[in-house]
């Protein structure tokens, strides 16, 4: 990729990326094309505290590539959110759109902001003001935003409202599928919530079927219980895998005969978070990510597996349900160890699946049942798990490399028949 940017995360990505369109020989106009986004908004926009004062925050928009379709792809607020790292965001959904087949492209936003130290009121001019100022540079068919970590459903609701209101009352309806991962009652889909990690205990039931092995008595510990975490957590049990320790910003909690998943999802409701959940010992994160467990699942924040740490890692399966959790360097070590790691284009994917159905919904005005949504999302997850699979043992590579080129072909093949303006 080109020098754009000097960060640890875009050059991971950009690493991905390179690999790939080298491994399948890649017309090079188009590997320089995927090399930096297409567009990128910096947005500086005022937001009034409860106290009255101002404060300008600022948001990014990346909208990294769009030949497949409008561009695509979450929103997230956390203190950490810098350029790079939602360029390398961006980056990614272009090649977890592509793998999975979907008709998007990829694009990423975010603000650096702690939405848990805002009012709910302050949290809602955040995004109102924010969806404002991005105006025209998103659009129902040009690029549709959904959550990302720091935001959920009600965000996408006050995003929706802010969107419609800018158009004519004869657009409205038609302009809900501006975002995705709405509340139901507003347009969302059924098993939005649900879907990237239910999506990823599909991947991995498929990797266990590839393996000829059962996840049955499997243990797991699993990195984050936020909406992919928990879910993956739910989605797991009910595979029977023994869920035996769970991490997240509060802490860590273990229990080697197997936590028990909803009462620990009522306590971190409750609680703001899984620490004290009394049927349990606490550990330290090191602890965690050495525990002996079969899979381990970091469905939190990016680069939580990295040279530093890696050495201790004793699971034999590893799930990348949030995005570049595990740092290159480090996956060639689990690999050449032998260590499965299913990457996390194909890992989380199935939030931006069942965004593909909500969107669709909306289009058709129609309701897909809960079950309809959910054996969809099964048939798209173990189609692109099988074409990773295939390919894996076709070029000999790793899961992630095969899931890159996977993607890359299939942009290579439209930027081939579309051809490049002018
Ligand atoms: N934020 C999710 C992701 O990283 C979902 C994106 C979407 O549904 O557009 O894949």
């Amino acid at each position: 990729m080109t020098s754009h940017s000097t960060s640890r995360l875009y050059q991971e990505a950009a690493a991905n990326v390179d690999q790939a369109t080298a491994a399948i020989d890649m017309d090079p106009k188009v590997r320089h094309i995927l090399s930096a986004p297409m567009n990128e908004l910096i947005i500086n926009f005022p937001v009034q505290r409860d106290t009255g004062d101002y404060e300008v925050l600022q948001g990014y928009r990346i909208q990294h590539n769009n030949v497949l379709g409008p561009y695509k792809g979450g929103i997230r607020f956390h203190p950490g959110v810098d350029l790079d790292e939602v360029r390398a965001l961006a980056t990614w959904m272009t090649f977890k759109c592509a793998l999975l087949q979907l008709p998007f492209g990829g694009a990423k936003g975010g603000v650096a902001i702690d939405p848990h130290l805002l009012s709910d009121a302050e949290l809602e001019r955040v995004v109102r003001r924010f969806t404002h100022s991005l105006g025209e540079n998103i659009g129902p068919e040009f690029d549709i935003p959904a959550p990302d970590m720091g935001t959920d459903a009600r965000t996408m609701g006050w995003m929706m409202d802010t969107y419609l209101n800018s158009r004519g009352p004869g657009e409205r309806q038609n302009a809900r599928r501006v975002v995705t991962g709405k509340p139901v009652e507003l347009g969302g889909s059924l098993g939005r919530d649900s879907a990237t990690g239910r999506g990823a205990a599909y991947a991995l039931r498929h990797l266990y079927g590839e393996l000829d092995r059962t996840l049955v008595g499997e243990t797991a510990a699993i990195q984050g219980f936020g909406n992919v975490g928990s879910h993956a957590a739910v989605a797991l049990s009910e595979l029977g895998v023994k869920i035996i320790a769970i991490a997240d910003v509060t802490g860590v909690v273990h229990d080697p005969d197997g936590l028990d998943v909803e009462k620990l999802r009522a306590h971190a409701d409750d609680r703001g978070g899984v620490a004290d959940y009394p049927q349990s010992e606490g550990l330290r994160v090191e602890e965690f990510f050495a525990l002996d467990v079969d899979i381990l699942v970091p469905a939190a924040l990016e680069t939580q597996i990295t040279a530093a740490n890696v050495d201790s890692i004793r699971a034999r399966v590893i799930v990348e349900a949030a995005n570049g959790p595990v740092t290159a360097e480090a996956a060639a070590v689990l690999e050449h160890g032998g260590v499965h790691v299913i990457p996390d284009i194909l890992a989380n994917a199935g939030g931006v699946v069942v965004s593909y159905y909500e969107w669709v919904q909306n289009k058709t005005s129609d309701r897909w049942t809960a079950k309809d949504v959910d054996e969809r999302l099964r048939d798209a997850m173990w189609d692109a798990a099988d074409r990773v699979a295939n390919r894996r043992l076709e070029r000999r590579c790793t899961r992630r490399q095969a899931a890159y080129m996977e993607a890359a072909s299939l942009l290579q093949t439209v930027y081939g028949l579309r051809g490049i303006f002018p």
